[in-house]
């Protein structure tokens, strides 16, 4: 795969813009927030077809004139990585606690005989996670039936070079390694 620097407002906005006829045609609105200027290492097609898919599920499972919004934040995780986590929410149908494991699983559909003008195969999230485990990353998801549902992905944070020079623990490491030779 092609790993490259992303920037996460331009893939954000690239994936927006790829969900604008969708939301149109669902009477669905489209926001975003968070602070600007984060990166990830990664490939970014992957990047933006797991964003498209996770958005599209938000706007095929939700009513019309609800809002299907992509924030993005910097969190630390349970093993003290700084991470972009990009979270997509919805106010749609949700997904049962019983399900909410399953639906990442390839083929596996809520409500099979449900007809969604959608359609669908039951890949998309599957596909999604393979793109956050490739990256280092993970996908996690938070649902009430009837409330709505968030999927959150998080990639590791890349530090910018400034940033890195000007960070008080890389400059102990060097001094503490003390690999200047000789004494
Ligand atoms: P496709 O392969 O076209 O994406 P799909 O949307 O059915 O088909 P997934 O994206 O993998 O497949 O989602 C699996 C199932 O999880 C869906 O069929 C749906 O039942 C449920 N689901 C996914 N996203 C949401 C959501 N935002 N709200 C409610 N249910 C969802
Ligand atoms: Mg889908």
């Amino acid at each position: 795969t092609d790993l490259e620097i992303v920037d996460v407002d331009a893939l954000i906005a690239d994936a927006l813009s790829h969900a604008q006829i969708p939301a149109e045609a669902a009477k669905t609105y489209l926001s975003s927030d968070g602070p600007s200027g984060l990166r990830v290492r990664g490939d970014r097609g992957l990047l933006l077809t797991a964003l498209d898919n996770l958005i599209n599920n938000a706007i095929a499972y939700s009513p019309a004139n609800s809002t299907v919004s992509v924030s993005r934040r910097l969190v630390t995780d349970a093993d003290g990585r700084e991470m972009v986590a990009i979270a997509v929410t919805d106010r749609g149908i949700g997904i049962a606690p019983r399900d909410q494991q399953r639906v990442f699983e390839r083929f596996f559909r809520v409500d099979k005989a449900r007809s969604r003008a959608t359609g669908g195969t039951g890949l998309g999230l599957a596909i999604v996670k393979h793109v956050a485990a490739n990256h280092d990353g993970h996908i996690s998801l938070w649902s009430k039936p009837g409330t709505g549902s968030t999927f959150t992905l998080s990639i590791p944070r890349v530090v910018p070079d400034d940033e890195l020079l000007a960070s008080p623990s890389i400059e102990d490491h060097s001094t503490d390694r003390s690999q200047r030779g000789g004494t």
